[in-house]
């Protein structure tokens, strides 16, 4: 996992949390503890790994703890698929929770009696307003809230909340309330509902309960019950800080956690939330959670991405106090700059079109020992047969070339990468006037392309050799939507899917090497790109691939 390492780059996080531990290293007391709480109703996308990052980054920093908690309080949409899920996917983001994985399911008892606390200490009440009324009695700025609940005798509201959660009342009949401001400014407290009835099953609890806790009450004391201290969360929380706070400052736990909140990751051109997400799914826009367009994790690493790639991704867009959009873009520019130093370079030829080297002898072959990278020997070497018969990219011929064309055209001499220089002497057409067979001569003075007499050749192509080149089917993939925010729309964000967003060549030729790709394992196709081996389709006699990343850079460094 060591060469996936990012250590994550200072931040305003880290500014709050070494003022926190200023004394002694510690807060009340305690090491560096953060959590990362998904709640498992869908797959992790990738601003769920920006939160990843932030929090497993965070403690892994200050040589902390990090947690890993389902927040499943809300039984609704929960699946164990998704929980078995995520943790595949943080383990494969190259983060460890070791034994700390919980649920915040197992602290419903706790956070029962915690409720039952408040009320004793007339700090939380029984309401029998119901959604609707409550929305009308929520008051406005210059007017507070109303319950005529709020003060009714602690007896009765124990009393109540005991047969809540007995099931002897229906969905909505009624909430339990902390007892905080009805004027408060924040309309967080003005007397939230902390206790909601919900006669549903929970994939963990089952029957048992009937009554869930919100939010903003289960939360912080999840976070206390595992002392954490810092509780790193999204910006949108901000204002429901100060109830969290109120829930800890009023129930019997010591520990104090502080939420620090940070900006959620948008990228363009893709929609993130699991709503959507699941949408396209179900919807079948995409093949599935792990389609190479999804922003998803699994998505992600079926593009091709690299744990490296999306952690240095995370990193370099920082964490900030304020929402931004980063281009879909920055992503690719991130994960081209880890392959281009780590992946082997193959030759592909996507459009093949067949070149005959008419001056080279039938039945001979030559076999060439090439570099898998320019510049790091250490991924080694591998050869490529040479004969009279080759395929090369049919756009690597024109028969009338256009101003500045220096690939074959009948007269012009061209590199065949690694090879020979070899002169383009004409091409056979079928009755369409289509381009069948490509023609030249090669100089056996050039062996390895070089040229003895230094005359200058100014194309280089790729090439495969017909007698060995594997056949392979190979995907590409672009933006998912044609806008750069599809939520912003008049219509719905589906009426922006890009109708090329995926485009499948069936009859690819892929040099012999490449018959002994292993699932996801990723190459830089000269000239083309980069490209893994598709984790679920490709089989050993019928190879798929899947561009990950063009090689057309609008990030370039200095840009
Ligand atoms: P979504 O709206 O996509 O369903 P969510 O916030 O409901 O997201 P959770 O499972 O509750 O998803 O999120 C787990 C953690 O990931 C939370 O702490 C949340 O703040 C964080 N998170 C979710 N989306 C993003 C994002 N786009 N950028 C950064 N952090 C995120
Ligand atoms: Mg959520």
């Amino acid at each position: 996992m060591e060469e996936n390492k990012e250590v994550m780059s200072g931040n305003f996080i880290h500014s709050f949390i070494d003022e926190d531990i200023a004394e002694g290293g510690t807060y009340y007391g305690k090491k560096v503890h953060t959590r990362f709480p998904p709640e498992p109703n869908g797959y992790l996308h990738i601003g769920h790994a920006k939160a990843v990052f932030v929090n497993f980054g965070t403690a892994e920093k200050y040589n902390g703890l990090c947690n890993l908690r389902m927040d499943d309080t809300n039984p609704t949409k929960e699946d164990v698929e998704y929980v078995d899920a995520i943790k595949e996917d943080i383990k494969w983001l190259g983060f460890d929770w070791e034994d700390r994985f919980y649920f915040a399911s197992d602290y419903f008892e706790r956070m029962y009696g915690y409720a039952v606390e408040l009320i004793k200490k007339g700090l939380a009440y029984v309401c029998e307003l119901n959604g609707e009324q409550m929305r009308e009695y929520r008051g406005d700025l210059n007017t507070p809230a109303r319950s005529p609940y709020r003060d009714r005798p602690i007896e009765e509201s124990l009393d109540l909340f005991e047969r809540m959660r007995n099931g002897e009342f229906e969905d909505g009949a009624m909430t339990l309330r902390a007892k905080i401001d009805l004027a408060s400014g924040n309309f967080n407290m003005r007397d939230p509902v902390i206790y909601r009835i919900n006669h549903l099953h929970h994939h963990r609890t089952g029957d048992k309960w009937c009554i869930y806790p919100m939010y903003d009450f289960a939360h912080p004391i999840e976070d206390a019950i595992e002392g954490i201290t810092h509780s790193l969360c999204t910006l949108e929380f901000e204002a429901h800080r100060p109830l969290y706070d109120w829930v800890v400052d009023n129930i019997s736990i010591d520990c104090k956690p502080r939420q620090i909140e940070f900006a959620r990751l948008g990228i363009n051109n893709t929609v993130m939330s699991k709503r959507k997400l699941r949408k396209l799914v179900e919807e079948n826009y995409v093949s599935g959670w792990d389609d190479p367009r999804m922003p998803t994790i699994r998505g992600l690493r079926r593009r091709g991405y690299t744990p490296k790639s999306i952690r240095s991704f995370t990193d370099k867009i920082g964490v900030s106090k304020v929402n931004s959009i980063v281009e879909y873009g920055f992503l690719e520019h991130c994960l081209r700059d880890d392959l281009n130093e780590n992946a082997k370079r193959a030759m592909a030829v996507l459009d093949p079109v067949k070149l005959v080297i008419t001056n080279y002898p039938e039945g001979k072959t030559e076999e060439f020992e090439v570099e898998n990278h320019p510049q790091n020997p250490d991924l080694g070497t591998r050869t490529v047969t040479f004969s009279r018969e080759l395929y090369i990219e049919s756009t690597d011929f024109m028969e009338e070339p256009f101003k500045k064309y220096q690939r074959l055209y009948p007269g012009n001499e061209v590199r065949i990468k690694s090879a020979y220089i070899v002169k383009c002497t004409g091409c056979k057409k079928d009755e369409g006037g289509n381009v069948v067979e490509v023609y030249a001569e090669y100089d056996p003075e050039t062996r390895g392309g070089n040229t003895p007499d230094g005359r200058k050749v100014r194309g280089t192509i790729h090439w495969v050799n017909a007698g060995d080149c594997v056949n392979a089917e190979v995907r590409l993939y672009d933006n998912l939507f044609t806008v750069p925010d599809p939520d912003a729309g008049e219509g719905e964000f589906t009426d922006y899917i890009n109708p090329e967003s995926l485009v499948t060549l069936k009859d690819c030729k892929l040099e012999k090497a490449l018959a002994e790709a292993e699932k996801a394992d990723r190459f830089q196709f000269m000239r083309q790109g980069y490209f893994c081996v598709d984790t679920v389709d490709s089989k050993p006699d019928k190879l798929v691939f899947n561009r990950s990343v063009s090689l057309k850079d609008s990030f370039k460094k200095g840009k």
